[in-house]
């Protein structure tokens, strides 16, 4: 028997998951916070309104005109998250959500999140809507590669097809999302969920919040999992304030139990 609140809530979730054949999972910086990875709010303490060393905000040295104007200035940012990023892996939170596509019909993870580890950890349908930081660019010859991380890659990188500018293929501040991406969305919903799930994200992007808070008016099950109170938080039927790593974890455990 649940004895604690927590629990109640893992064998709530599964249960309403038993009764269900489509998830939507979107996901941001909280789910990769425990493989040591730092949040938005935590790279190099930028985000917090401060200026960057160079004066500008971070939201302006990681923005598409800046690319255009100075085009070190955004790569030295780049190249600094990337740093903080080097060496470290996917954990539980995003197996277990790899792991779930082979309880399910269908299984969707949208991700802000530009660090590959949902890929890596083997979701199969990952529409990362602000791309992949490992993945360049040509901004001449539109040359694409993609390298395992930014050692060896000379900042600012150049092609090495044509010798133009490369530029990291993730959307920057400013910019608009991919439209093959938000086709791939858009298909996604047309088909539609029974559940949604909003994993680590403070949700401060319609198109992050939005899935969350149309499931919820529509009575589709919505569940958050985060420590904190979001933007989406009012528009969950359940909330898990507690982290992804134990919370999915329990839930997979959850899920094997009952159903051997
Ligand atoms: P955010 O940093 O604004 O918010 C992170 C959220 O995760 C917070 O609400 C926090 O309470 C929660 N959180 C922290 N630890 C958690 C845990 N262990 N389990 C569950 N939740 C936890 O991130 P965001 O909403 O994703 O927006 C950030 C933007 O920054 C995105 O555009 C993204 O592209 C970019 N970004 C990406 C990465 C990455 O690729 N890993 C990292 C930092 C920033
Ligand atoms: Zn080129």
């Amino acid at each position: 028997m649940p004895s604690t609140d927590f629990e109640r809530q893992i064998e709530q979730v599964a249960h309403l998951m038993q009764n269900s054949d489509s998830i939507l999972f979107i996901t941001g910086a909280g789910i990769s916070a425990e493989s040591g990875l730092p949040t938005y709010r935590g790279i190099s303490g930028l985000y917090n309104d401060q200026h960057t060393e160079d004066g500008v905000r971070i939201e302006e040295a990681l923005s598409g005109s800046m690319m255009q104007t100075r085009p070190e200035i955004t790569w030295k940012y780049m190249a600094q998250m990337e740093a903080a990023f080097r060496g470290k892996s996917y954990n539980r939170a995003h197996e277990v959500i790899a792991l779930l596509e082979s309880k399910f019909e269908r299984v969707c993870v949208l991700t802000q999140n530009v660090d590959g580890f949902h890929h890596k950890a083997g979701s199969t349908n990952v529409i990362d809507i602000h791309g992949n930081m490992n993945d360049l660019l040509c901004l001449s010859c539109r040359y694409e590669t993609s390298v395992p991380d930014y050692s060896g890659v000379e900042i600012p990188p150049i092609c090495t097809n044509c010798g133009g500018q490369m530029r990291p293929d993730v959307v920057l501040f400013e910019e608009m999302l991919s439209t093959r991406k938000t086709t791939h969305l858009n298909q996604e919903f047309q088909k539609g969920f029974d559940m949604v799930f909003s994993v680590g994200t403070t949700s401060v992007f319609p198109y992050i919040a939005h899935p969350v808070v149309a499931a919820y008016h529509a009575n589709i099950p919505t569940i958050e999992i985060n420590p904190d109170r979001t933007e989406v938080s009012e528009f969950v039927h359940i909330k898990i304030a507690e982290k992804a790593v134990a919370t999915l974890n329990a839930i997979w455990m959850y899920l094997n139990r009952s159903t051997p």
